[in-house]
């Protein structure tokens, strides 16, 4: 028999008869490893620990400490939520079942959707199958016996008939089920422990809305009890924070049937938030040498063939709409999915010189882009988006420089204003790209160079750049700890050709200017939505649509509860006063309801010493009496700091 060299993490080297398993390779190096074994990363692909090693590899047995694992023991996680399922619904047609971030989940052709108390009984039916510790058998399969298999699914038959000509097929069993897969698996199904059904939900076969609708079960799956504990605490978190509900709650914003679904109804407190997001932005941008502009909502479409958005982007955009009266036919307008190409055109409107770059040109525009209506979710993800948006235009040694000034408007509009952690990586240049070596080689130095002058750490997806320039990806970590896809700076050397934009240089030579994109915010609809789960609806004071709430004790007070609102509104603050005929507790209840940062009780005493008897939001019932003048000083500071909490630091 010949053998083969195993070459482990330490670098050691293992002759082995071929064939042999991971299993095999970890009892030989200890009992401990073979106990906790649950895969095998055999070169670069991970492997189920029975299946034989024919070839000289780098391989290494993983555990629970390697996350490659733990994504093994989640989708192995949907093979046992699917193997009871078929257990309790015989019937059932089997969709995909994938590891996803947290979790897994399985889709289920079934009559009827699943009910919270199905949930819990197929949860039951997992811990039994778990208990009955089936081990998962591997088997190579062909075609036909792969149809054969799967005769009574047609799911399966057409994921089989998509398969390559060439493709080995595989399928898996573990006890009473069999499925097509390209594993790997744990060893038996006994290795799960911890884990939990989540929710069902309606999910079109293949994420296709022509095709049937299929039931989805989600599910988490952990090594450990108390990650599986604290991920379910910030779940819960998570939904006690959910902007859809705090949004309705606080009387934020809809969404209307009428108006249709991804299209944001911002009411008078979100449309607040919204506009004061908004000239933060465009405040920072004309302190930072932005000029704003402002361009049309509809396009001919003309404009989106020259960018090269179309036809390769049509699906994402609005299908084209007739030309306006006295216009060709055969002319058709587009409504815009993106602000870049008339930025473009704004450049080349006039002859540019060197000495006129960097020109950095902003606009808070609405966007409109045909999502699919599966993937559409609150505020996070619409139709309509309204994009603080710019493009720089620059030579290429001004890149360094303008990606660090992008850097310091995120510092200061995303992590100090509202207590983010950011988290930064670069894309570098795709095996297909636009543009020699050489530019690449300093456009990607110049992103480098510019995070670590600002003293960033960042990570490297190599080759996961654009075809057309690199880009530096920022995700912020909210309050409970969650990742949120944040701004993009993303360089353009395509864009700036299509539309022929030069400058004269300092050779009386035309050059190509590099364009920068880059969003801050992102939209104001995914940022707002962030920070009401961030700050769980309650604003920093500057941003908290009602700053103050004036309560008289009773009526004897009224008049004087809104001679004192009228001096805060003076001062530039958002005041309400509610002098309904209620009791005071239900009044100041429903003032922390509405997560107003400030309650100011008005009684007889405050009357008299022109002071109020303040209540904080998040201090509980504590009182503090203050002279009007005093607390209007303390607030318009809060507000002119943006002061994170109503007492601030
Ligand atoms: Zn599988
Ligand atoms: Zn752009």
């Amino acid at each position: 028999m010949s053998s083969i060299r195993l070459t482990l993490p330490d670098g050691s080297v293992r002759e082995v008869p071929a064939g042999t398993t991971g299993r095999e390779l970890a009892e030989s190096i200890g009992p401990g490893l073979a106990k906790a074994a649950l895969a095998v990363r055999v070169g670069g692909k991970v492997w189920d620990l029975s299946r034989p090693i024919e070839s000289d590899a780098p391989v290494a047995i993983l555990t629970d400490k390697n996350p490659e694992a733990l994504e093994v023991l989640r989708h192995s996680s949907a093979h046992i939520l699917a193997t009871a399922v078929r257990e309790l619904f015989p019937g059932a047609g089997i969709g995909f079942g994938p590891p996803i971030e947290d979790g897994f989940y399985y889709d289920f052709d079934v009559s009827r959707p699943f009910t919270p108390e199905d949930i819990e009984r197929i949860e039951r039916q997992m811990g039994e199958v778990t208990k009955r510790d089936f081990p998962f058998v591997r088997e190579v399969v062909t075609r036909d016996e792969a149809n054969r298999r799967f005769a009574d699914d047609p799911l399966k038959l057409e994921r089989i008939s998509e398969l390559g000509p060439d493709e080995t097929i595989t399928i898996y069993t573990d006890g009473p089920f069999t499925d097509l897969c390209r594993g790997p698996h744990v060893p038996s199904t006994g290795r799960l422990k911890h884990f939990k059904l989540l929710h069902a939900a309606g999910a079109y076969w293949r994420g296709d809305e022509k095709r049937q609708m299929l039931q989805r079960i989600y599910g988490t799956a952990w090594f450990k009890k108390e990650d599986l504990d604290a991920y379910l605490r910030q779940l819960e978190e998570a939904r006690k924070r959910d902007h859809r509900v705090l949004g309705k709650q606080l009387d934020l914003f809809s969404i209307s049937e009428i108006v249709g679904p991804g299209l944001i109804l911002w009411h008078p407190k979100g449309a607040m938030i919204k506009w004061l997001l908004t000239r933060a932005v465009e405040d920072d941008n004309l302190a930072s040498g932005y000029d704003l502009v402002s361009t049309p909502t509809v396009t001919r479409e003309e404009l989106f063939y020259i960018s090269g958005h179309l036809p390769l982007y049509g699906a994402n955009q609005y299908p084209p709409m007739a030309a306006g009266a006295g216009e060709s036919e055969e002319t058709r307008y587009r409504v815009k999915p993106m602000n870049c190409p008339m930025h473009a055109l704004i450049y080349k409107s006039q002859q540019r010189s060197y000495r006129d770059l960097p020109i950095r040109l902003s606009e808070v525009a609405n966007l409109y882009r045909n999502e699919k209506s599966g993937t559409l979710h609150g505020m996070l993800r619409v139709r309509g988006l309204s994009m603080d948006d710019a493009h720089i235009f620059c030579t290429l040694d001004q890149v360094e420089e303008e990606i660090f000034l992008c850097l310091d408007q995120v510092d200061r509009l995303v992590r100090q204003t509202f207590g983010f952690e950011l988290d930064f990586e670069i894309s570098t240049r795709p095996e297909e790209r636009l543009g020699g070596d050489e530019i690449w080689d300093r456009a990607e130095e110049m992103l480098e160079r510019a995070l670590k002058r600002k003293g960033i750490d960042y990570r490297i997806d190599a080759g996961g750049g654009a075809f057309y320039g690199p880009k530096i990806d920022i995700k912020f970590r909210d309050a409970i700890g969650r990742l949120w896809q944040g701004p993009t700076i993303q360089l353009d050397f395509n864009l700036p050709a299509r539309f022929e934009l030069e400058y004269t240089g300092a050779d009386n030579k035309a050059h190509q200017p590099v364009m920068i994109h880059r969003a801050i915010y992102g939209t104001l609809e995914r940022f707002t939505g962030n920070l009401i789960e961030h700050f769980a609806g309650a604003f920093p004071v500057w941003l908290a649509p009602e700053q103050v709430r004036v309560i008289p004790i009773s009526d004897a007070q009224a008049e004087a509860a809104c001679g004192i609102a009228r001096r805060l509104k003076t001062a530039g603050l958002r005041v309400h006063v509610d002098d309904r005929n209620e009791t005071l507790n239900y009044r100041i209840r429903e003032g922390e309801v509405a997560k107003v940062p400030y309650m100011a009780v008005i009684g007889q005493r405050e009357v008299e010493s022109d002071s109020l008897a303040l209540r904080v939001r998040g201090a509980g019932k504590k009182q503090e009496v203050m002279p009007v003048e005093a607390f209007v000083a303390k607030v318009t500071d809060e507000v002119r700091r943006r002061a994170l909490a109503p007492y601030g630091d």
